[in-house]
C-alpha cells in the first residue's frame, strides 16, 4: 500500500505541472494505443568483455514512454501485456526498433539480447515471427540472443520445449537469465543447449561482502566452462565487483558501472565516446559463437 502511494507520489512529481490533476492509468486499451503510437521503445544496456573492457553488445530492455506517467519500467507493464495477450506485440516493437537502430547507428551488427517471457514460448510461431522481424531490418539472426529467465516453465510443456529447440536450430543464441534466482536453473541447463548463462545480480552484488557469494560465483563460472557456454554477470555496480569477477574468469559483465540502459538516440554518442577513449567494440561478425 505504502509502496503504491509512494510510487503514485513520484509519478505525480514527474507529471507536467498544471492546476488540473488527471488521474492517468494504464489499461489494456491504453497499452494498445501505446504500441500503435510508438510509446513502447527499446533501451540498450552495454555488455562488456571484462578482461579487455571491449563493448560486446547490448541487452535490449523495454520501456513505456508514457506522456503523463513518465518512463515506465517493464515490471509496471509487462504483466499487463501478458494478461492481455499483447506480449508478442511488445516483443515485435522492441526487437523491430532495436535492430533498425543498431543497423542505423553501428557500422556492423553488434550482439543484441532480448528478453522472452514464458508465455511466448507457447506460441508455435514465435521463431518464425522473430526471424521475420530480424530479416526485415537486415539483422543477422546469429547476432541475436534470446534471454529466458530461470523461472520460465520450459520443462513442463512439450510445446515450450519444441519452441526452444526450434529457436536454437534457426540460429538464435539462447541465454539463461537470472541464474540462481529460482529453483529450476540447473534442470534447464542440463536439458536445454544454452549458449550463455547470466548470473543473477543478487549474487553479483554480494560478491565483495561474502566469501560464500564469491565461491558460489566461482562454481557457476566453472559450470559454464564445463558446459562450454559463456558466462555473464549482471548488476555490476562497483570496480571491486568487476575486478573480482574478472579474476574469477567471468567473461562478460553488465551493470550500472559500465552504463545504465539508454535510448537508441544515445547510441551514436556512446559509440563515439568509446572510440575517443580507444575502447574496442566487438562486432558480431568477429565474435565467437
Ligand atoms: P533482466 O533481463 O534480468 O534485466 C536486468 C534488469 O536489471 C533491468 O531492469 C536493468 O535495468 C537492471 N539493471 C541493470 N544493471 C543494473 C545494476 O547495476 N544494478 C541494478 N540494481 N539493476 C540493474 P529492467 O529494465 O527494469 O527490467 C526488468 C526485467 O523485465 C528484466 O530483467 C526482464 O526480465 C524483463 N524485461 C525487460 N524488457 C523486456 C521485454 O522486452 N520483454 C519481456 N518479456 N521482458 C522484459
Ligand atoms: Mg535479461
Ligand atoms: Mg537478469
Ligand atoms: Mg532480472
Amino acid at each position: 500500500m505504502w509502496r503504491l502511494l509512494f510510487r503514485g507520489m513520484k509519478r505525480f512529481h514527474r507529471r507536467s505541472t498544471g492546476p488540473c490533476i488527471v488521474m492517468a492509468t494504464i489499461s489494456t486499451s491504453r497499452l494498445i494505443l501505446a504500441l500503435q503510437s510508438g510509446e513502447i521503445v527499446p533501451y540498450f544496456q552495454p555488455q562488456i568483455e571484462l578482461k579487455t573492457g571491449s563493448l560486446s553488445g547490448f541487452e535490449v530492455l523495454a520501456r513505456w514512454l508514457h506522456p503523463e506517467l513518465g518512463i515506465l519500467l517493464p515490471a509496471e507493464f509487462i504483466p499487463l501485456a501478458q494478461g492481455a495477450n499483447l506480449l508478442p506485440d511488445v516483443t515485435h516493437e522492441v526487437l523491430g526498433q532495436a535492430t533498425v537502430a543498431i543497423a542505423a547507428f553501428c557500422p556492423m551488427p553488434l550482439r543484441l539480447s532480448i528478453n522472452i517471457s514464458a508465455d511466448e514460448l507457447l506460441d508455435p510461431e514465435l521463431c518464425e515471427r522473430l526471424s521475420l522481424i530480424a530479416e526485415c531490418s537486415g539483422f543477422p539472426i546469429s547476432c541475436l540472443t534470446l534471454e529466458l529467465t530461470e523461472s520460465t516453465r520450459i520443462e513442463n510443456t512439450a510445446l515450450a520445449r519444441a519452441t526452444v529447440h526450434r529457436i536454437r536450430r534457426s540460429g538464435f543464441r539462447l541465454s539463461l537469465d537470472d541464474f540462481g534466482k529460482g529453483y529450476a536453473g540447473l534442470q534447464h541447463l542440463h536439458e536445454i543447449p544454452f549458449d550463455e548463462l547470466k548470473i543473477d545480480m543478487r549474487f553479483v552484488q554480494c560478491i565483495s561482502e561474502y566469501q560464500r557469494s564469491e565461491d558460489f560465483i566461482a562454481g557457476v563460472i566453472a559450470l559454464g566452462e564445463a558446459l562450454g557456454i559463456h558466462t555473464v554477470a549482471e548488476g555490476i555496480e562497483t570496480h571491486i565487483q568487476a575486478n573480482l569477477l574478472t579474476s574469477l574468469q567471468c567473461e562478460l559483465g553488465q551493470g550500472f558501472l559500465f552504463g545504465a540502459p539508454v535510448p537508441a538516440s544515445s547510441i551514436p554518442a556512446l559509440m563515439m565516446e568509446r572510440t575517443a577513449r580507444k575502447e574496442n567494440v566487438i562486432y558480431c561478425a568477429n565474435a565467437g559463437q
